[in-house]
């Protein structure tokens, strides 16, 4: 089985046989204790492993959601989710559409836990601010880059 990131949600909506093997933030015990304590006292069972994500990758994870205008609505449990996703290279599992949004905007996979989410109904683009040049996700820039054609910044935003 692929790694993955299941957030709280999964505890409350999953069946044991998809909780098995997931990773977790250390910080989503006390939400998942709350929320979900009948999986709770099954995490060992369930071989959940529980990770702390590395400070690099939560930086990075910050800056993502600062870019995509989501930051303020994103808990520090759902930082570490996608920190978690971003350095294990790995999908996440969540039903918060702000999650959604700054992993689709940086190429982190996920895949809602009980919603059907927004892949398809925002669709984010890499244009440059000199010559409006397009790029897609996965076409190798990035926001903040540069522009091969002009020279100017690169900027992901909202169409
Ligand atoms: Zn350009």
């Amino acid at each position: 089985m692929d790694d993955i990131v299941i957030d709280t949600a999964g505890f409350i909506h999953w069946p044991h046989d998809r909780l098995r093997g997931c990773i977790i933030s250390v910080l989503q015990l006390p939400e998942i204790e709350k929320h979900a304590p009948n999986n709770f006292v099954l995490l060992d069972q369930l071989d959940v492993r529980v990770k702390s994500p590395e400070p690099d990758s939560l930086d990075a994870v910050l800056r993502m959601a600062s870019t995509t205008g989501d930051l303020g609505g994103l808990s520090k449990v759902d930082l570490e989710v996608l920190a978690l996703g971003h350095q294990m290279d790995c999908e996440i599992a969540t039903d918060d559409h702000r999650m959604q949004n700054v992993a689709s905007a940086n190429g982190i996979n996920w895949m809602p836990v009980s919603g059907a989410g927004i892949s398809k109904t925002w669709l984010w683009r890499y244009i440059c601010q000199g010559c409006k040049k397009e790029w897609s996700k996965g076409q190798g820039i990035l926001d903040g880059g540069v522009c091969d054609v002009c020279g100017s910044d690169v900027r992901l935003l909202k169409k």
